[in-house]
């Protein structure tokens, strides 16, 4: 069976790097599906699930946004930060949110402050959302 090479790396780190069957990515206009042979692509990213099958093996990472581009023998995605779901800690998240909900209570703070809360709480919303998701489907995760 064709595969496509996924390329996940953020300014940090590589975080994926392997051929697959199949990527799912969160593009900024909704889920896209990449198989081999999917014509060239440039997409944004939002904060979501990117998931690679390979086989049987399903792979879950969270992404908070980015770009993604599809070439014609790989996808690669430039992501602003990346980790693997099973890896998520569920109470450093939580504390990240309660942080940014707390910030954005205050009613004076600058709007910079208001953007930078506003986008530290969707990361962690999703970081809740997709770890939580998948710990109740697959415990060992
Ligand atoms: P925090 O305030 O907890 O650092 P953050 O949203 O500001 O959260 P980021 O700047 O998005 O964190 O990410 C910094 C690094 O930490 C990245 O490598 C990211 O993958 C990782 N990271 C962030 N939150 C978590 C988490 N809850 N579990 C595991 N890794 C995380």
């Amino acid at each position: 069976m064709a595969t496509i090479k996924l390329d996940v790396v953020t300014a940090e780190k590589v975080v994926y790097s392997d051929d697959v069957d199949i990527v799912i990515a969160p593009g900024i206009e909704g889920q896209l599906g990449i198989l081999p042979q999917h014509s060239p692509l440039m997409t944004m990213l939002q904060p979501g699930e990117l998931i690679a099958r390979k086989g049987s093996e399903e792979f879950s990472l969270v992404v908070s946004g980015g770009f993604l581009e599809v070439r014609p023998d790989r996808v690669i995605v430039l992501a602003d930060s990346a980790e693997r779901t099973e890896e998520i800690d569920i109470a450093r998240a939580e504390e990240a949110k309660s942080r940014a909900e707390k910030r954005l209570e205050e009613k004076y703070a600058p709007e910079t402050d208001n953007a930078r809360a506003e986008a530290a709480l969707r990361r962690s919303l999703i970081r809740l959302r997709v770890a939580t998701r998948r710990r109740r489907r697959r415990p060992e995760l």
